[in-house]
């Protein structure tokens, strides 16, 4: 019984010396891997930190480029090369600080531009001018072309609607004839009447003291204004007759087949047809007046030029005689 006693004391002791050793074993091996673990986690933390980081910077850099491109949208707001070189620079100023910054148009002279940093702008493959600054720092370089690429877009645009008016048929604002246009009907009216012996009048109309009225009430009244008067001239002349726009608040009408007479009829009629045109603005009625002068055409010159030339001496008269008046070349009554 004893010797049982003894013999299951020592196959206790012997097993507890043997767990012992197999749970130390394993113990070792745990903590091991929990090192690893803790190490892998604070790698990965590392990692999630960097990523964070990373993000932030991208969406900064994102963002700075997304407010790099809309300045297209404020560049192009705008029709005036003057406009949009100068909303350009403000923009750009937001971004970077260069010490110059000019835009030059074709023909140019790039010797004055050593040390610039050049863009060419082109349309349709040929050179139209130039984007030059000076002073851009070597790490903001990436980001002035980006913004010079945003003003080339405007510019293009307004080169592009500047060249369209060029060719357009009518004038938008007022749907008259546009100068080239009417130039070129002129050309075709003096052949036309010296083929068949006829005369035509020749009719230059400049709004009095328009000036103030832009002034006083601002361009947009100033554009109704011109719309206005277009439509008067309109209403008084006869279909066969033309009317354009010669620039500013000068109006060009040709009278086909009249002489002297029937043209300072016509013009005395819109002249007057003008006068008790009442213009509402507001809560106002504004009242607008204009001069005219007359050239005809074989009496006074029979090419275009002189024709001009006669009709603007004979208005400049109007003007100087107290304008809302029509003056004929050459009759001084
Ligand atoms: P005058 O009686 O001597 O003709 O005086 P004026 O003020 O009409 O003459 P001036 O030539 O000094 O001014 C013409 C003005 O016409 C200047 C400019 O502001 C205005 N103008 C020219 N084109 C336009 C246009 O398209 N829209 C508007 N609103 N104004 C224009
Ligand atoms: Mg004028
Ligand atoms: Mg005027």
């Amino acid at each position: 019984m004893i010797s049982l006693i003894l013999l299951f004391i020592l196959l206790t002791i012997l097993l507890y010396l043997r767990l012992g050793k197999l749970l130390r074993v394993s113990f070792t091996r745990i903590k091991k891997s929990f090192e690893t673990i803790e190490l892998e986690l604070d790698r990965l933390q590392d990692e999630k930190e960097r990523a964070i980081k990373d993000n932030l910077n991208r969406a900064q850099n994102l963002e700075e480029k997304i407010a790099l491109y809309n300045i297209t949208r404020q560049v192009c707001k705008f029709l005036e090369e003057e406009k949009v070189f100068a909303t350009f620079k403000e923009e750009m100023n937001k971004f970077m600080h260069v010490k110059d910054c000019v835009f030059i148009k074709l023909p140019a002279n790039l010797d004055a531009l050593v040390g610039y940093l050049v863009l060419p702008l082109e349309i349709e493959g040929k050179p139209v001018g130039y984007l030059a600054a000076l002073g851009v720092p070597d790490d903001q370089k990436e980001k002035f072309h980006i913004l010079a690429h945003q003003f080339m877009l405007g510019i293009k645009r307004v080169l592009l609607y500047q060249r369209i008016q060029e060719l357009a048929i009518t004038d938008s604002l007022t749907g008259t004839f546009s100068r080239r246009y009417y130039l070129e009907r002129f050309s075709e009216e003096l052949e036309r009447s010296k083929r068949f012996n006829f005369k035509f009048a020749f009719l230059m109309v400049d709004i009095d003291r328009f000036k103030d009225c832009n002034d006083k009430y601002g361009h947009l009244v100033g554009d109704a204004i011109l719309k206005e008067v277009a439509k008067v001239i309109k209403d008084n002349i006869r279909l066969i007759d033309s009317v354009g726009r010669y620039g500013g608040e000068e109006f060009l009408i040709i009278l086909t087949e009249t002489d002297l007479n029937g043209a300072r009829f016509a013009a005395e009629r819109i002249r007057q047809a003008m006068e008790m045109k009442r213009i509402r603005v507001y809560d106002e009625e504004l009242r607008v007046t204009i001069s005219i002068g007359i050239s005809v055409f074989p009496d006074d010159a029979d090419d275009m030029t002189h024709l001009i030339e006669k009709a603007d001496r004979a208005l400049y008269r109007a003007k100087q005689t107290g304008r809302n008046r029509v003056c004929v070349h050459g009759v001084y009554k």
